[in-house]
C-alpha cells in the first residue's frame, strides 16, 4: 500500500513538474510564433551566430553535401532552395540534412564561445514544448559549437577535412534526427553515429575514424614543460596498383586549449614510455 501511494503521489509531482515546464514554456515563448516550427536553425538567445558564423556553417555544409543553393531564411532557419542542384558532395550527407530541415524538432545552432563544456560541438539536453491552447508539441535540441575549437587542431589538410565544422555538425545531426549514439566505452571502435558519420567519410574519399574515444598523453619536456595533447585516429583504404592499401592519419590539439570532452578518463594509467619522456596515457570521449 505504501509502495502504491508513493507511486501515486510521484504520478502528481510528475504531472504538475510537467505542467510547470508547459506554462513557462508558453509564457515565455508567446513573442516567437516559430516555436512549434522544425528544422535547423539559429539560436533566438545569446547563443546565436554572428553573420561570420553563419557564413563559415553553410560553407563547411556546402562542401559535405554540394549543395549550391543553402542560406538562412529571415527566422534564421536553413533553407536548401533547389535540393537537385548540387555538384560533388555525399549523398548520405544531402539526404541527412534534408531530413534534419524537414524535421518536426527544431534543431538549434548555438556558439558557446571558448567554452570548456563544449568540445568543437556536442548536442545540448532537448527541450520539449507544448501549447495548451493549440495542443501543438515541438522538441528543441541545441547544437552547441565551439567555433574557436577548430583552428586549434593540428593534422594534415585531408585529415582536417574529416573533423572540421561541416562534418561536426553532421554529426550532431545523426544524433539529433538519426538518433543513433556514440561509443560509450574506450574497447568499442566508433559507435553507431561516428560509423554513420564514416560512410559520410567514404562518399567524399576522406580519412574514416578509427575510434571514438580521444586517446591523451601527457609530455614533460626536460626543462619542466607540460603540455597534455589529445588526439584521434583516422585511416583511408583504397586500391592502389591493383593492390589494397591503407594510410593512417592523426589529428591532435592542446587540450588545455580546446578541452577533452564531457567524460573525462575514467581508466586513467600511466604507461611511461622512459624517464625522460614519461607519458600519461588516458581517454576520453570527444563530441
Ligand atoms: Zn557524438
Amino acid at each position: 500500500m505504501k509502495r502504491a501511494a508513493a507511486i501515486r503521489s510521484l504520478l502528481v509531482v510528475g504531472f504538475l513538474l510537467n505542467l510547470f515546464v508547459s506554462v513557462y514554456a508558453e509564457t515565455n515563448l508567446q513573442s516567437d510564433p516559430l516555436t512549434y516550427s522544425g528544422g535547423v536553425r539559429n539560436s533566438t538567445d545569446r547563443h546565436r551566430l554572428k553573420e561570420k558564423q553563419l557564413k563559415q556553417v553553410l560553407e563547411g555544409l556546402a562542401e559535405k553535401t554540394g549543395f549550391q543553393e543553402m542560406g538562412f531564411d529571415a527566422n534564421g532557419f536553413l533553407i536548401l532552395g533547389d535540393r537537385t542542384n548540387f555538384v560533388g558532395g555525399s549523398a548520405t550527407a544531402r539526404h541527412l540534412l534534408m531530413d534534419a530541415v524537414d524535421s518536426p524538432s527544431q534543431l538549434l545552432l548555438e556558439h558557446h564561445p571558448n567554452s570548456s563544456k563544449v568540445v568543437f560541438a556536442n548536442l545540448g539536453k532537448s527541450t520539449q514544448y507544448h501549447n495548451m491552447r493549440t495542443k501543438a508539441r515541438v522538441e528543441h535540441l541545441p547544437i552547441r559549437i565551439d567555433f574557436s575549437d577548430f583552428g586549434k587542431l593540428m593534422g594534415p589538410r585531408e585529415v582536417l577535412a574529416s573533423f572540421d565544422l561541416g562534418m561536426t555538425i553532421l554529426h550532431e545531426l545523426v544524433h539529433g534526427v538519426r538518433k543513433l549514439h556514440d561509443s560509450v566505452n574506450e574497447w568499442e571502435e566508433v559507435g553507431d553515429c561516428e560509423r554513420y558519420v564514416n560512410t559520410i567519410r567514404k562518399e567524399l574519399r576522406l580519412p574514416e575514424r578509427q575510434q571514438y574515444v580521444a586517446r591523451s598523453h601527457t609530455i614533460i619536456s626536460p626543462v619542466g614543460w607540460t603540455i597534455k595533447m589529445a588526439e584521434l585516429q583516422f585511416a583511408r583504404t583504397d586500391f592502389r596498383n591493383g593492390k589494397l592499401k591503407t594510410d593512417e592519419f592523426k589529428i591532435s590539439w592542446d587540450v588545455n586549449r580546446v578541452g577533452i570532452g564531457d567524460q573525462e578518463s575514467v581508466n586513467t594509467k600511466i604507461t611511461a614510455a622512459t624517464a625522460r619522456k614519461p607519458e600519461q596515457k588516458s581517454t576520453a570521449a570527444v563530441h
